[in-house]
């Protein structure tokens, strides 16, 4: 008995780490360092029903599913969260979520603010940062320059951009992504900071 207690508290769960951001300001490419940095940090693959871009490759960047596949896994309650972003479904696997924190590894979830502020309800423990560019202007140039969306997504993303930031005031961290380095390093030290985090709801001391 006493073995399966111990056990018992021995077991550390990973963490949820929530990366939010209009779409141009930076998420994909800050994620990309972080999960490269780090082999406790775990990327979930989305799924959703969006067209790939150019250079996209299915099961990498995300699931491509047709929106017959996509509502019958919402049927199937197989997502922890999903939502219409843009104009297309994204959902993140509640399998994937829930196998890797039991393995002890932190899951890094790059979604939408919808699906940030779902997630934070379920999982309270889950670490929420917001990245934007300085400006809209920045970040309309960015979306511009990265040359992977037409001028009327671009617009749209835009006018989505917009609405997002006025949910900024519900995340935990704001990372301005000026110069890339500087921002990355500031993910990095917040990640790091979650492990002096104080748990609500465990025994400390006894
Ligand atoms: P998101 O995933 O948020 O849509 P991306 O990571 O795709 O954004 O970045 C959008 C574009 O901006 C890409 O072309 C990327 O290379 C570029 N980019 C990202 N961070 C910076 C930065 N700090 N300075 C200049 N360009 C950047
Ligand atoms: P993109 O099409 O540019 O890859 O992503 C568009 C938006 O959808 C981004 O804000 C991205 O973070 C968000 N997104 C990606 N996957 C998910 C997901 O599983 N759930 C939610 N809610 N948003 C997601």
């Amino acid at each position: 008995m006493i073995k399966v207690n111990k056990l018992k508290k021995d077991i550390k769960l990973g963490n949820i780490i929530i990366i939010s951001a209009p779409s141009g300001a930076g998420k994909t490419t800050i994620c990309d360092a972080i999960v490269k940095s780090d082999k406790n940090i775990i990327r979930s693959i989305s799924y959703t029903t969006r067209i790939p871009r150019r250079g996209e490759r299915d099961s990498r960047e995300y699931f491509f599913v047709s929106e017959i596949e996509f509502e019958q896994m919402l049927k199937e309650n197989k997502f922890v969260e999903s939502a219409i972003v843009h104009g297309n479904y994204y959902g993140t696997s509640k399998d994937f979520v829930d196998k890797t924190l039991k393995c002890g590894k932190n899951v890094l979830l790059e979604i939408d603010v919808q699906g940030g502020l779902k997630i934070k309800k379920q999982y309270p423990q889950s670490c929420m940062i917001f990245i934007m560019t300085k400006n809209l202007n920045i970040l309309k140039q960015r979306l511009i320059s990265r040359n992977k969306d037409c001028a009327e997504t671009i617009d749209m993303r835009l006018k989505n951009a917009k609405k997002e930031i006025q949910c900024l005031k519900k995340y935990e961290y704001l990372v301005i992504n000026d110069n890339l380095k500087k921002a990355i390093d500031s993910v990095k030290t917040i990640i790091r900071s979650l492990k002096y985090k104080v748990i609500k709801n465990k025994n400390y001391f006894n």
